[in-house]
């Protein structure tokens, strides 16, 4: 099987536009922790180079690796959610509820990439009927039903035979990862009622941009979205957008609602994000080669202040290791030299390497929060800070903090 789809030159959307390459963050990992040293020797690496589109204004890897190596049987988002994003399911529930309105019966959803079933629980209770589709689901706590597979045109197909059309398509965070976008927007056309929404949820290029995160580029995201880009995506498919709501998960990102062109008002919100962006240029290239050298001053800057950490004989650890994490750390270099250990609460991570740089992973409570703990921190999950640094804190942590983005900063 191969595991990449290859070099792209061509924009994914637009197809016959060749896509100019602006950022090299390296050979990076999968997000799956070796078990031990040997497994580690073997561990994949590919290179995660982005590129934009200066038609449409998407931005996308240059080599995407295929879904169906690294949605595998063990991943690791499985791991569960954290406080903060449980209580956004439940207001994005809500928010749905809201406009679906009728007696007894909400509504129908299908979620594409339905991951534990949380959504889809939470959507249940109020109501809705609701169907995941997911390769490695499981039915949830709730009992909402999932067709274990990766959504396309032809699972759409089977969808409405058995479950007819859907009110509602969602999907959040899985649309910048799908390896074939036109076939899975061929889906959601096939499955969404003519008065249907399709409301997905994706970070926001322009955060991205903005507030140098460029630790949101990972393999599992394959393209990185705008409202213009995401325009023309649709627009090949007789989708419109309809409305776009900017909210904070992940650190910046788009929530868009979109139906079958023509059906739904348009509501400023859409018209308020395009002039935003386009005062921003995002179709400009010199825009992207800014940013492409903060990201190579944020790295000397990083390994600069650990470094001087170490340098004064003060100990220094990872506490949590997320996907965005990993990118910083084989992007910057940092690996069992600068850093002691991650520390984790997750027992499916716990006991293993750090995918790529192969930095320990550690039980939190024994050790970042234990008797012995180092002096620093560095906070991987820089975008919940207020969240992390709280918990820990209560936890037990004396040291202080090294916030990594959107500038390096430290915190006692
Ligand atoms: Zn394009």
């Amino acid at each position: 099987m191969s595991t990449s789809t290859g070099r792209l030159t061509f924009c994914q959307t637009c197809e016959d536009v060749e896509v100019t390459e602006f950022l090299s963050l390296g050979m990076q990992p999968a997000f799956r922790f070796p078990v031990d040293a040997q497994e580690a020797e073997t561990e994949k690496l590919w290179p995660l180079d982005l590129g934009v589109c200066t038609r449409c204004g998407l931005v996308q890897a240059m080599e995407p690796v295929s879904e169906r190596i690294l949605f595998a049987d063990d991943y690791h988002h499985l791991a569960g959610l954290t406080a903060g994003y449980r209580g956004h399911l439940r207001e994005l529930a809500d928010e749905l509820a809201a406009l679906h309105t009728g007696e007894p019966r909400r509504g129908s959803v299908v979620e594409i990439g339905s991951n534990d079933g949380s959504l889809l629980d939470e959507l249940g209770e109020r109501g809705f009927d609701v169907l995941g589709v997911d390769p490695c689901g499981s039915e949830s706590p709730g009992g909402s039903p999932v067709v274990k597979d990766y959504f396309s045109s032809q699972v759409a197909k089977e969808v409405l035979v058995t479950e007819g059309p859907a009110d509602v398509v969602v999907t959040l965070n899985a649309f910048a990862h799908v390896t074939d976008l036109h076939d899975v927007l061929d889906g959601v056309c096939t499955i969404l009622d003519d008065r249907g929404m399709f409301v997905s949820e994706s970070h926001y290029l322009v955060d991205l941009l903005q507030g140098l995160q460029y630790d949101f580029a990972y393999h599992e995201h394959s393209r990185y979205y705008s409202v213009t880009a995401m325009q023309a995506a649709f627009e090949l498919h007789g989708l419109e957008v309809f409305r776009v709501d900017h909210i904070d998960t992940h650190g910046g990102s788009i929530r868009v609602f979109a139906g079958h062109a023509g059906v739904h008002e348009i509501e400023r919100s859409v018209t308020d994000l395009r002039s935003l962006e386009d005062s921003l240029h995002l179709t400009d290239r010199a825009v992207y080669d800014a940013f492409a050298r903060r990201v190579e001053d944020h790295r000397d800057e990083l390994r600069r202040v650990i470094a001087q950490i170490t340098a004064d004989g003060s100990r220094i650890a990872a506490a949590s290791a997320p996907g965005r994490g990993i990118t910083v750390l084989n992007y910057c270099s940092l690996g069992p030299d600068d850093l002691e250990y991650v520390a984790e609460i997750s027992p499916l991570k716990i006991g293993r390497l750090l995918p790529g740089t192969h930095v320990p992973v550690v039980d939190q409570e024994e050790v970042l929060c234990g008797p012995d703990q180092p002096e620093y921190a560095l906070l991987l999950s820089w975008h919940i800070a207020d969240e992390v640094i709280s918990r820990l804190r209560t936890e037990g942590f004396r040291g202080r903090f090294v916030v990594p983005l959107p500038e390096v900063r430290i915190v006692d």
